[in-house]
């Protein structure tokens, strides 16, 4: 059975794509209120980072679940419909975003991604990826 009902299922495919995302700004904002100094994208870096941060050689990814193919995700569930076209569709974005991260750890930066599943729990979520990003200071 599909646990996304429909309505849910439209939102999430429309409101995912696309920079400023709300989940993106999200985690901006809590960045920025903890004095974090960030920029958005790189172009001299692999992959479409969400935000960077320099100083310490972080990337982070904003991920929406069911582009990215969240595993054991429930937001990661494929459409019932047209679902070849879909595999295809969300295993190469998968498979990219693989590549992206194994490119940038080997060019010494550290990659961390948030899921947009997460940030339904905004303050644990942004808290671990805080405690995170202080084990590099
Ligand atoms: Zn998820």
């Amino acid at each position: 059975m599909d646990v996304v009902d429909r309505v849910t299922r439209s939102r999430m495919m429309s409101g995912i794509r696309g920079k400023d995302t709300k989940p993106e700004l999200a985690v901006r904002r809590f960045l920025h209120a903890h004095g974090y100094r960030f920029r958005l994208h790189r172009r001299d870096l692999p992959g479409k980072q969400d935000i960077v941060l320099p100083r310490l050689k972080v990337c982070i990814f904003v991920h929406g679940c069911f582009w990215h193919r969240h595993t054991g995700c429930k937001y990661a569930v494929l459409p019932k419909t047209r679902v070849d076209f879909w595999t295809e569709k969300l295993e190469s974005n998968a498979d990219r975003d693989r590549k992206v991260m194994q490119e940038l750890g080997s060019n010494g930066w550290c990659v961390f991604t948030v899921w947009e599943c997460e940030l339904k729990n905004p303050e644990e979520a942004l808290c671990t990826l805080l405690e995170r990003l202080k084990t590099l200071e």
